[in-house]
């Protein structure tokens, strides 16, 4: 069959859910049986949002070929349960690079660049690179950004184009919007929509579904509004009231009949019949009142959540498989420095320290870690967070005051975390650093060989430092204990103490690969742990699972 294509672009305003639809879209037609697989155009300049601070961009989310990308990635794989590559997210920065590269190899000797049709060709190539690099046979393409940006306009030409190239029956166009409550009158706005699709068809794309996103109920007026003056049918008008699951989204859009609306436009016929017992039980056992288990996420983008996306969702997924709720308490790892959040410490049952780049607040980071270790508090420390948690050990075990990261004192007389050889010499920021899937040998007899229950894992990996192996054997007498290591044994993955009931680093980065049915082992030990800290008794939950 030919591949068909689903596009979607968002109106109104953006952060109104675009990516999670899509992903969730995606779960909806891989339950049905077929293969899919989902690409991210960012209309941003930057080649990828590597060398972008969290602050403007939320987390960097990394994939199995050490692709750094939007997060909106990370709703693909957990939603759908897949494995994205390199060519699932596009930026206008890596378009323009390849074709100015082009350019001046000579490739359009004779020829005046243009955005139509230079620019727009190499989207389209890169569109189409997707099923032919995965196999996908439906490929949802998510274009970032809201219609009327001046930077998205080459994205949504291409689009256009490529409906023209292999027709309607192949393609699709789902447009996300919403719908503005005016509190004084108590109605559901559907104006902003209708111009937002009128900008839409200004540049030639017609809305073949429309999906409106709102705090409030949409009542059937407001859809047969939508679809009379927006010219769509109206069982393609989906209204997607704000679920307080995110889990939940698929089960709506299910109800809504959207895949059977969107595979029947596309001339599809089921093959199989989903089957959302599991993720129906998932949803219903989030909604149970349940203990809470209090975290601490000691971090320093705490005021922007997005930031530790992942993160979250991995802590929520080993939640679920518990029988807990999560309270998690965002700790500012400089207000620590500053002698303030420390009470809150107090209360919790277990901490996290994630990943993070630049000085600012290690110090703080560094405090907290030795909180953990001496209180006896259920610890994970991943990435950053494990290069912190040797520091501490090196300062207060080792008594080395001095002991730091070369990463925060260059000429520190014991750099206990120190730059990886190979990054020496580079002096280019972005896509420079040890990234992507990388195996790591699990030790017998530690608790990261115990939760994993394998002899070696792959995972994700983002980072220019590591554990430096002069200092390997006076730690491992003093009670570290390097749980994972590289096969060649040269790089410690995972380091974790002996004498504490749950305190584990991870060079990698385990939340990346954890799944909402599938949660991640390390977070499953570590929640396992902050649930005996709290002293909650061994959950009945059915849905409790054995991690792999
Ligand atoms: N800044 C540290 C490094 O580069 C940690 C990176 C991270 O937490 N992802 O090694």
């Amino acid at each position: 069959m030919a591949t068909k294509y689903l596009f979607f672009t968002g109106g109104v305003v953006s952060s109104v859910g675009k990516g999670v639809t899509a992903a969730a879209i995606g779960r909806l037609l891989k339950e049905r049986g077929f293969q899919v697989a989902v690409q991210k155009l960012d209309p941003y300049i930057n080649v990828d949002p590597g060398t972008m601070s969290p602050y403007q961009h939320g987390e960097v989310f990394v994939l199995d070929d050490g692709a750094e990308t939007d997060l909106d990635l990370g709703h693909y794989e957990r939603f759908i349960d897949i494995r994205l590559s390199r060519v699932c997210n596009v930026t206008t920065g890596q378009v323009y690079a390849e074709v100015i590269g082009k350019e001046r190899r000579g490739d359009y000797l004779g020829g005046t660049i243009q955005v139509i049709p230079h620019i727009t060709n190499e989207i389209k190539r890169r569109i189409a690179a997707v099923s032919k690099s995965t196999g996908a046979e439906i490929v949802l393409v998510e274009v970032g950004g809201t219609v009327g940006d001046i930077e998205s306009l080459p994205f949504l030409e291409a689009i256009r184009q490529v409906r023209f190239d292999i027709g309607r029956e192949n393609s699709a166009y789902i447009h996300v919007t919403w719908l503005p409550y005016i509190g004084a009158t108590g109605e559901l706005k559907t104006k902003p929509t209708q111009h937002s699709v009128r900008e839409l068809r200004s540049i030639g794309i017609t809305p073949d579904m429309i999906v409106a996103r709102s705090d409030y109920p949409v009542d059937d007026s407001i859809r047969e509004k939508i679809a009379l003056f927006c010219d769509v049918e109206k069982r393609a008008v989906v209204p997607m009231v704000t679920a307080p699951i995110l889990y939940e989204v698929p089960l709506l859009l299910e109800e809504a009949g959207v895949a059977d609306y969107l595979l029947q436009r596309l001339g599809l016929q089921p093959r199989s019949r989903p089957d959302w017992t599991d993720w129906e039980r998932m949803v219903d056992e989030v909604r149970r009142p349940k203990q809470k288990l209090r975290i601490a996420l000691v971090g320093k983008y705490v005021e922007l959540h997005d930031a530790y996306m992942s993160v979250r969702e991995a802590l929520k997924h080993s939640a679920i498989h518990l029988g807990v709720e999560l309270d998690i308490q965002w700790v500012h790892s400089a207000e620590l420095e500053k002698g303030r959040g420390w009470d809150i410490l107090e209360t919790v049952d277990g901490m996290v320290v994630p990943g993070g780049f630049g000085s600012r607040g290690i110090e703080g980071k560094i405090e907290a870690a030795r909180y953990a270790r001496t209180h006896k508090l259920p610890f994970l420390g991943l990435c950053l967070g494990m290069q912190l948690m040797v520091v501490e050990f090196a300062r207060h075990i080792l008594k080395d005051e001095e002991a730091n990261s070369t990463e925060f004192d260059r000429s520190t007389r014991h750099p206990v975390i120190d730059l990886m050889p190979e990054q020496r010499d580079i002096s280019d920021m972005g896509g420079t650093m040890r990234l992507g899937l990388y195996p790591c040998e699990l030790q017998p007899g530690t608790m990261a060989a115990d939760a994993y229950g394998i002899p070696v894992v792959e995972e994700r990996h983002r980072h220019r430092f590591e554990f430096n192996n002069a200092y390997r054997q006076i730690f491992e007498k003093n009670g570290m204990r390097f749980s994972g290591i590289s096969p060649d044994k040269r790089l410690v993955e995972i380091a974790e103490l002996s004498d504490h009931p749950f305190m584990v680093g991870t060079q990698f980065h385990p939340e990346f690969l954890s799944r909402p049915n599938r949660p991640h082992p390390l977070f499953f030990a570590f929640l396992k742990a902050v649930c005996q800290h709290a002293g909650l008794q061994k959950s009945a939950n059915p849905l409790i699972v054995t991690a792999e």
